[in-house]
């Protein structure tokens, strides 16, 4: 009877290991040129920001990255390859495409919101998350709402979605009438009605002019601006423009169908739901 069973155990262990090798081999084609030369070189090199909690931070210490997007993107690498490592490079909004473009990176996995004019140029898979736009303000300001930031002067990430969107729910929503508005041509550094633009490289200069007064408010996604809100700031009353992130790969890459089966997949199974969970996201 026990051998019985210890022949069953045994039996069933190795079809599952012959399964499993089986879904890593179908998984991972190789004969995709940009697969191959990830498994040759044993790394996939991934664009991650460094500095938004739950999603993607990166640890002083010990230099580690830890989140949502960074074990993404680790479970991307152990799909291409079971000793296939993920190499982090920390990116902003300005400089996340070029790096791309270049061929530094693989892929970029960096709150990178979904828009039609970015599918012209780069891949992107299905949405792994969703968030919305906001703004902070200090509370001391005594800005409460869409409309009481006219005439006022925002902090935007350059390269960033925030700028349109802003302008765009300031339309929506009559505060301001938007004559001459393209969303497609929208330039932050050019606009006047309303509300007016500082562009800023990174998140942590914008709170900081926020502070200093430079700048009345601070635009960007909810997630991001969680970071920068102290006692002394509040958001203001709406949120609007949801931000659909998707992994972004090089234009026509191979990686590209590859990577957007994976996050298919984890939807679908509930993979990325317990990770949104397990990084208090939502
Ligand atoms: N998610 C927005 C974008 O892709 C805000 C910028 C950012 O992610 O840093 O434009």
């Amino acid at each position: 009877m026990k051998i019985k069973s210890k022949i069953i155990k045994t039996l069933l262990a190795a079809s599952c290991a012959f399964a499993l090798s089986n879904q890593a081999m179908a998984a991972a084609p190789s004969d995709i040129k940009e697969i191959k030369t990830i498994q040759d070189n044993g790394v996939l090199r991934v664009g991650v920001k460094n500095d938004v909690v739950g999603f993607s931070v990166k640890d002083p210490l010990t230099g580690e990255y830890k989140g949502f997007e960074d074990t993404l993107a680790q479970m991307i690498a152990k799909e291409i390859g079971d000793d296939v490592e993920v190499e982090f490079t920390a990116v902003t909004a300005a400089t996340r495409s070029e790096l791309i473009d270049s061929g530094d990176l693989d892929c970029v996995l960096a709150t990178f919101t979904i828009t039609e004019e970015r599918k012209k140029n780069w891949d992107f898979s299905t949405p792994y998350y969703t968030d919305a736009v906001s703004v902070l303000v200090e509370q001391a300001s005594n800005i409460h709402s869409l409309k009481d930031l006219v005439g006022k002067t925002v902090g935007v990430s350059s390269g960033s979605t925030s700028g349109r969107a802003l302008v765009t729910a300031m339309i929506e929503n009559k505060v301001i009438e938007g004559k001459g508005f393209d969303p497609a041509k929208f330039d932050p550094a050019t606009w006047t009605e309303g509300v007016k633009f500082h562009q800023f490289d990174n998140y942590p200069a914008i709170s900081t002019a926020l502070a200093a007064g430079e700048v009345q408010a601070f635009c960007v996604d909810k997630s991001i601006l969680n970071i920068y809100k102290t006692k002394s700031r509040n958001f203001i009353d709406e949120k609007f423009a949801p931000q659909q992130y998707g992994v972004v790969t090089k234009k026509g890459s191979g990686l590209s169908p590859f990577i957007n089966e994976l996050i298919e997949k984890w939807l679908a199974d509930g993979t990325i739901d317990k990770l949104i969970k397990e990084n208090n996201l939502q």
